[in-house]
């Protein structure tokens, strides 16, 4: 029999992995999102990779779904001839793209309210946090500060500002025209880079809406003041992504495990989707095995009760983009199994739903080689289901939306299908018996705990029935 992984695997596309054969293989190893990352994505590229995705989860018979990650007010540096040769102690200028280069080393930055949202003593990090800048006076227009740290500085470079509330909008008007390619393409996830409070959240929502668009959101934790208003974001948004790579820089080291617990305890406290994501899998961009630290921390993701795990550049760059995915298949089945991996010590029920959503679970956990079987319109019992965390038992979610059938791939623990309802309950629950008896997932004599609010013709509204496969 068929045991489906409940972490999912979420990997992000890039020339590596662009063309029909390695999108395939991807699917075949057990991809259930990609991710277009339109810092680097162009419009034509997305379209094309996209309708690939579609063709090629068409002909391996597998729902996936695609995630927009819109760049966000990322500030960097301009162009520089070359590359620009940092020592410790050295001056540099940072000034607005409008203003003459003063005496020292000089470059511009694509945001001209930084020398007002920065002070002196403030701390600069340039390039991916390599390059570490003491800010040492203050101008309008003009930032000039001292090297702490030596490097060479290339153009476009990231700038992360630690502790320093940044001034700068939501969205950019990249992020719009973004947000109408994605409508356009009708993916299944936006996420919002850099969101920093809860209104971010509502202002996206409301830009979606604008071009009538239902996308889920994605909110990434990547700076100290999202971290400050985690909660209020957490309970805004439909999905949350630990974004270690710029929060590792925007916190202190020490502080990133904690606040990656701290985000994933929240997340299934209330039920919420989250990924963990970046350099979880770094050193196989140019190995074809992981590290023994890599290993522990993609297992941690799995105990914390990750929804799924993000690979970067290891599938979008990277030499072995299928086999960093059958890293994570094997390593993530392996700690499913432990005790504890499922558990949650802390579950906020909010609705009359999710109260009798609890009867379904508690009753298949106490069932050997039991399934939860939902039958969902709007994909909301199979995400209740999910958010309480079933100890063994898969949850085999069918919908007649295609739409919410590739949502439900961010789940833990859920293995959506299509399927259209027939005119009875009785025929729809054998049809969906005899579909997963076909495809291996359940076996003659398993229980299955049926949940559905869609059947109801002849059931209670929340029917929950206890079968024999
Ligand atoms: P990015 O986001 O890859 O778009 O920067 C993820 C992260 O910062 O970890
Ligand atoms: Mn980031």
């Amino acid at each position: 029999m068929r045991t489906p992984r409940k972490t999912k695997i979420l990997a992000t596309l890039g020339p590596a992995t662009e063309s029909p054969e390695m999108i395939r293989q991807l699917i075949e190893a057990g991809a259930n999102i990609f991710r277009l990352n339109m810092s680097h994505a162009s419009h034509d590229w997305s379209r094309q990779v996209v309708a690939t995705i579609r063709e090629m989860s068409a002909a391996c018979d597998q729902s996936v779904a695609i995630l927009v990650d819109l760049q966000g007010p990322s500030i960097r540096t301009g162009d520089v001839d070359g590359k620009l040769k940092i020592e410790p102690g050295c001056v540099v200028e940072f000034r607005n793209a409008d203003l003459e280069p003063g005496e020292s080393l000089s470059v511009t930055t694509n945001y001209s309210g930084l020398s007002e949202d920065v002070n002196v003593g403030d701390v600069m990090l340039v390039d991916n946090g390599e390059i570490h800048f003491k800010v040492t006076q203050q101008q309008p227009g003009r930032l000039v500060c001292e090297a702490l740290t030596e490097g060479s500085m290339g153009s476009r470079r990231h700038i992360n500002l630690p502790g320093v509330r940044v001034n700068l909008p939501a969205l950019t008007k990249k992020d719009l025209l973004d947000i109408k390619l994605a409508a356009e393409l009708d993916v299944d996830f936006v996420a919002i880079s850099f969101v920093r409070d809860a209104e971010h959240i509502r202002y996206l929502r409301t830009q979606l809406a604008e071009v009538d668009f239902q996308a889920k959101i994605v909110a990434k934790i990547e700076d100290q003041e999202a971290v400050r208003n985690l909660s209020a974001i957490i309970d805004e948004t439909d999905a949350v992504m630990v974004a270690r790579g710029d929060l590792g820089i925007e916190v202190h080291i020490e502080e990133l495990p904690v606040v990656q617990r701290t985000i994933l305890k929240e997340c299934a406290r209330i039920g919420r989707k989250v990924i963990v994501a970046t350099h979880m899998l770094e050193s196989m961009i140019e190995n074809p095995v992981p590290t023994r630290a890599e290993i522990t921390d993609v297992a941690n993701a799995v105990f914390e009760q990750a929804d799924a795990v993000m690979l970067s550049g290891e599938t979008s760059v990277g030499q072995y983009p299928v086999k960093c995915i059958e890293v994570l298949d094997r390593i993530t089945r392996r700690i499913e199994q432990e005790p504890g991996a499922g558990f949650c010590e802390a579950l906020e029920l909010r609705t009359e739903k999710q109260h009798s959503v609890r009867s379904a679970v508690v009753l298949a956990n106490s069932l050997k080689d039991s399934k939860l079987i939902i039958f969902t319109v709007r994909g909301v019992l199979a995400n209740y289901t999910a958010h309480q965390r079933p100890v063994h038992a898969p949850i085999f979610a069918f919908s007649p939306s295609d739409k919410v059938v590739r949502a439900l791939n961010m789940n833990r623990s859920v293995v959506p299908f299509e399927m259209q309802f027939a005119d009875s309950p009785e025929s729809t629950i054998r049809n969906a018996m005899e579909f997963l008896k076909d495809r291996n997932f359940v076996e003659a004599g398993d229980p299955c705990v049926i949940l559905s609010d869609v059947l109801n013709q002849d059931f209670d509204t929340e029917a929950i029935l206890l079968r024999k496969a």
